[in-house]
């Protein structure tokens, strides 16, 4: 089985629409949207969800009787200023980070540590296979594990439908999600866009795929917005040893294509869907 991630620097350079264009012209296939913070390859999928579970990761402390008397102990020793305290004890679940302090010196024992819901995943069948995805609670920092749990099972279940490639919209940015969506892929996918900040993220994600040892290619959107920078891309990616698969040309179509909720091969016959026709068929080479 194989892997295809697909990243880009930071949000909004096309990395979801590029996926989605691909998942429609490969074969047989498996999505996984990694991009949990801000998921959106449902806007193009329309997924009809199937299944749903819990996301639970690390404890929150909860008061979890009357017997609390408001000593003021737990707030005292919070250094997390996770306790609220009027007569009685609460405990705030943005900042509390599960030390289990409180817990361990309430003289009540009132306070208990229990595990944290941060946020659900899903199986959810579309028109373009199978896809895996999820969403964080608003607050939560655990994308990275959520990331993990999400290709995990995006892995059990393509072996589970006999699916010998798995489509993987990634996170933005180079942080922790980015981190962990780099594990088990076999070629990393890089979109950018010809601006100071497209290159720049390029070259962070260039960094982290070489540190990773995952081959990378490239891609650049909407390449003839700025020719002059476009250059330096090219440039960096000679320089850098990464193959630049492919240029897509600025294309009103993709816009309409993506308020339509559809890939830009099911919207209509443009210049950005040849592009990335062309790419597929060198990346698929690779694959
Ligand atoms: S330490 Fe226990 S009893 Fe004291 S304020 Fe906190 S929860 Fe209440
Ligand atoms: S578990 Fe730790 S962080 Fe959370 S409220 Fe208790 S002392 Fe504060």
């Amino acid at each position: 089985m194989k892997e295809l991630l697909i990243l880009s620097g930071k949000g909004g350079t096309g990395k979801t629409t590029l996926t989605a264009s691909i998942a429609y012209l490969a074969k047989e296939k498996l999505l996984a949207d990694c991009d949990v913070d801000a998921a959106d390859l449902h806007i193009i999928l329309q997924p009809e969800q199937t299944e749903r579970h819990d996301f639970v990761s690390g404890v929150k402390a909860r008061v979890t009787s009357d017997k609390c008397t408001g000593c003021g102990t737990c707030f005292e020793l919070c250094r997390y200023d996770a306790i609220i305290l009027d007569e009685k004890a609460w405990v705030d679940d943005f900042s509390c980070e599960g030390c289990g302090v409180c817990a361990h010196f309430c003289p009540e024992n009132t306070l208990e540590l229990e595990p944290n819901h941060c946020g659900y995943w899903y199986v959810s069948r579309t028109r373009l296979g199978t896809l895996v995805h999820a969403e964080l609670k608003p607050g939560e920092e655990n994308s990275g594990k959520l990331v993990s749990l999400v290709k995990q099972k995006a892995r059990k279940r393509a072996e589970r439908e006999g699916v010998g490639l798995i489509l993987v919209d990634g996170p933005p940015g180079i942080g922790c999600p980015v981190i962990s969506s780099f594990s088990g892929a076999d070629l990393v996918l890089i979109i950018t866009e010809p601006t100071k900040s497209g290159l720049h993220d390029l070259k962070r994600v260039v960094e982290l795929s070489k540190h990773f040892k995952v081959p990378a290619k490239v891609v650049v959107n909407k390449w003839d917005l700025n020719r002059e920078i476009y250059y330096q891309i090219e440039h960096f990616c000679q320089g850098s040893d990464m193959e630049l698969v492919g240029k897509i040309p600025f294309d009103e179509a993709v816009v309409d294509s993506l308020v339509a909720g559809k890939t830009i091969f099911e919207f209509k016959d443009c210049k950005a869907a040849q592009s990335v026709a062309n790419i597929w068929q060198q990346i698929e080479k690779n694959l």
